[in-house]
């Protein structure tokens, strides 16, 4: 059984506020085993809205429409449903009585506009509103059962539970179950681990793979759908651990996870503690590590060392390397990571210098160059970095880059990240 969402409303189409109503009931279909066809946003227009009602219903058994149910003229699902059924618009006397006595109870006249709120095509039935004013509709159409609800969340999500979701479970169709799952990696491009996937991602494949991407996270969606819950289940896991082995290390976490989350989770298992010196990212790297709850275990501090001055009094950076090589060098980064290590007491640091831009890069040292190192007491590895991006990318980059190279520390393996250029060690 397929499921396919209208969405309406002037706001939704002109971009002033965004479709929640469809993404939470494709979630809830899916978890009972229906599958969503397609979304559809559509504006106040009564044409186009019966329009899309008469090709949905054609295309599949479940329309579920939120929007336009309201009292004002604006509000036109009632009468574009009555088109598409070509059924004339009736009162209900139950849902009028109910509207007189929700206006009564609040003592107020009931607006001569409001009692549009109790017609509905002829042939269909009513949905009871717990939360507010307008009635839902149940009507049969072509192949689908469509239910018309209201656009205010709360009040869709309450009608969804009280009206949709128990005619879903006693349906006598025999539903599949449809589990997913997110791998999240960061480090590498979405053609990259696409390629690494390989025939995992074939579009027939069940469970079905399919890549996304933001904030530079590519995350790998794995959605299993078979009739039997356990297979499902079986078979979501063993596609996850073919993901795992494809992708390696570039791998932090599933679903919620983040990367930082991951990256203590592992300093706790190896009972190691981090110190950071930033410079570029202004302790964008320490509010990230610090986000996760219980970091205080691991993450002793750092510094934000922005001026060349602040370098050298607070991490012991030696001023001729700034004068000879650069504050965005390799010398430079290296100096931060020693320092941090010998002043701070930890047992891992990790250090950022570079160029977030607009200004300040060279035909040397573009816009997105960085040196990352991280350093412990006997050794430290630095990195060159051309990170892609306007300054909010390339400094949010340059953060999670570091805490993905503290990972690969931890886990003793071979760096093997997107724009990083040949590792260089000592
Ligand atoms: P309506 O039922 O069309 O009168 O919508 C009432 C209010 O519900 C709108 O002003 C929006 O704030 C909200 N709303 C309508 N449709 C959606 C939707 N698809 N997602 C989230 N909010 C919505
Ligand atoms: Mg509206």
């Amino acid at each position: 059984m397929e499921a396919i969402i209208l969405s309406v409303g002037d706001e939704l189409v002109l971009g002033q506020s965004l479709d929640t109503n469809s993404a939470y009931l494709s979630g809830q279909l899916a978890r009972l085993g229906i599958g969503t066809l397609y979304h559809q946003t559509l504006s106040d227009d009564r044409r186009a809205i019966a329009g899309a009602i008469t090709a949905a219903a054609q295309a599949a058994e479940r329309v579920i429409i939120t929007g336009g149910l309201g009292p004002t003229d604006d509000d036109l699902t009632r009468q574009a449903l009555a088109d598409a059924m070509n059924a004339p618009l009736v009162q209900h006397e139950p849902s009028l009585d109910a509207l007189a006595a929700f206006f009564a109870q609040r003592r107020r006249p009931m607006p001569e506009k409001t009692k549009v709120q109790a017609m509905h095509p002829q042939g269909t039935q009513m949905l009871t509103n717990t939360c507010g004013t307008a009635p839902g509709i149940r009507a049969k159409l072509h192949r689908a059962v469509i239910y018309a609800i209201p656009g205010v969340p709360n009040e869709m999500v309450a009608m969804f539970e009280q009206s949709i979701r128990p005619e879903i479970e006693a349906g006598p169709v025999r539903r599949a179950v449809i589990l997913t799952t997110r791998i999240n990696t960061f480090g590498l491009g979405e053609s990259t681990v696409a390629q690494k996937l390989g025939e995992l991602m074939d579009r027939p494949r069940n469970p079905q793979v399919g890549t996304t991407t933001a904030d530079g996270i590519v995350s790998v969606r794995v959605r299993s759908r078979f009739d039997d819950p356990d297979q499902a289940q079986r078979e979501l896991e063993r596609t996850v651990t073919q993901i795992d082995e494809r992708l390696g290390p570039i791998v932090f976490g599933r679903d919620e996870q983040s990367l930082q989350q991951s990256a203590i989770a592992l300093l706790k298992q190896r009972g190691l503690r981090v110190a950071t010196a930033e410079s570029c990212t202004g302790g964008l790297l320490g509010k990230m590590l610090t986000d996760v709850a219980g970091s205080s275990a691991v993450y002793v501090g750092g510094w934000v060392t922005y001026t060349n001055r602040l370098k050298s009094e607070q991490l012991g950076v030696d001023q001729t390397l700034v004068t000879q090589y650069g504050a965005v060098s390799e010398p430079v980064v290296r100096a931060m990571a020693a320092g941090a290590i010998e002043r701070s007491g930890a047992d891992l640091s990790l250090a950022i210098t570079g160029i977030a831009g607009p200004d300040g890069g060279t035909p040397e040292k573009p816009v997105g160059t960085v040196w990352i190192a991280l350093g412990d007491a006997g050794r430290v590895e630095a990195y060159l970095f051309h990170l892609p991006g306007d300054r909010h990318a390339v400094r949010d980059r340059a953060a999670k880059t570091t805490v993905q190279l503290l990972r690969y520390r931890l886990l003793n393996a071979p760096v093997d990240l997107l724009y990083a250029s040949p590792t260089s060690r000592q």
